[in-house]
């Protein structure tokens, strides 16, 4: 890869379009003092956006746009070479590279704008473009007026990093400076994640004890529910043992009372019995004898036994009634219980 050809317009002293042809070997440009010789070089500068390490004679870029007298275009200045590119240094598939730049000055500052192949780019493209090439804006790819003498009076460690530049070591001095760099970062990297981790894990094993108990207090609630279960079971059958017991006990006492009010009914009928025979005796004794009165009385002592023996019997039987009646509440209310539960 060579520059075949550099192009002119309106840049420092050229003011007309200029070309510069350069040949694939070395060319040697001559001319008098402030002819412009090294104004090629600040266009090489320029349009390849090398002029980070190498100064450009310019305190500003709009410097660089041709000043002098009958400038038709006194806001812009354009550089573009053409290089050779048949051995493919550059790495796109042309025999013919052309970069260019453009520096426009407005009111408020001016524009840069960079052109591969006719392209419009950004700087940084323009390097990586340049990098494959192994021209970079810390190389020594152009050297510069007083360069040389500066290279034979600089120490040898300096000079080592200067061929070393050229060599292209110093590229992968700068990729392992950066590789290393960028370990240091991951390292960092390494020992946040290392904290984090620990932190992680510390919260993990807090949480770990949490779930235990949560689980554990899961299982000892579902046995509490299973025990409670048991004992709610075995209430039930007591109670249905018990409800079994009231009903037969209930049955029995039913059927008690049906026997007591039949036997009650009786007395009753044998008392209104035992009435009429003594209403139809007292009858006889108002017109009976003496001893006939003693007798009736005395048979009227006996019925009026009997009657006291028959009311007492019905009062036994009532109290009876009563004890049953009693038993049968005590019965639906332990019934009415069951069922609520
Ligand atoms: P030397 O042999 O002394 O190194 P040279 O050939 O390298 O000289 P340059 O430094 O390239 O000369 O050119 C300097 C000339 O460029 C000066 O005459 C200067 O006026 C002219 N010049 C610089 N900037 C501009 C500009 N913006 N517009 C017009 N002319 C400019
Ligand atoms: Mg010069």
């Amino acid at each position: 890869m060579y520059i075949k050809k550099i192009e002119f317009l309106n840049f420092k002293s050229f003011g007309k379009k200029v070309k510069i042809p350069f040949f694939d070997d070395f060319t040697t440009i001559s001319g008098p003092n402030g002819s412009g010789k090294s104004n090629i070089i600040d266009g090489i500068l320029f349009v390849l956006g090398l002029s980070s390490s190498r100064t450009l004679r310019a305190e500003k870029l709009t410097d660089l746009i041709y000043n002098g007298e009958k400038s038709k275009n006194p806001d812009n200045a354009q550089v573009t070479i053409y290089f050779d590119n048949k051995d493919r240094e550059l790495p796109v598939d042309n025999d013919e590279v052309v970069i260019s730049r453009k520096v426009r000055s407005t009111d408020s500052g001016y524009y840069s704008y960079f052109y591969f192949n006719g392209k419009s780019v950004s700087l940084g493209d323009v390097h990586n473009y340049l990098a494959k090439a192994r021209v970079t804006p810390e190389g020594y790819n152009v050297v510069m007026q007083g360069d040389v003498t500066r290279i034979i009076t600089m120490t040898a460690g300096e000079r080592r990093k200067i061929i070393d530049e050229i060599a292209g070591v110093a590229e992968f001095d700068n990729k392992k400076e950066r590789a290393l760099n960028e370990l240091e970062v991951v390292r960092e990297r390494i020992e946040r994640a290392d904290i984090l981790i620990d932190e992680v894990d510390k919260q993990k094993e807090k949480l770990q004890g949490e779930r235990d108990q949560a689980v554990k207090y899961q299982s000892l609630k579902e046995e509490k529910m299973k025990f409670e279960g048991f004992v709610l079971l075995s209430k039930l059958k007591d109670a249905k043992t018990e409800l079994e017991g009231v009903g037969q006990e209930y049955d029995a006492q039913q059927e008690k009372l049906e026997e007591i009010s039949s036997e009650l009914k009786q007395k009753k009928d044998i008392l209104e019995e035992r009435e009429e025979e003594l209403r139809l005796l007292n009858q006889r004794i108002q017109k009976m004898g003496e001893d006939e009165q003693i007798e009736v009385k005395r048979r009227i002592e006996e019925i009026r036994g009997e009657i006291s023996g028959c009311s007492d019997r019905i009062e036994y039987a009532g109290q009876e009634i009563d004890e049953i009646d009693a038993a049968r509440r005590r019965f639906s209310w332990k019934s009415m219980n069951q069922r609520a539960r």
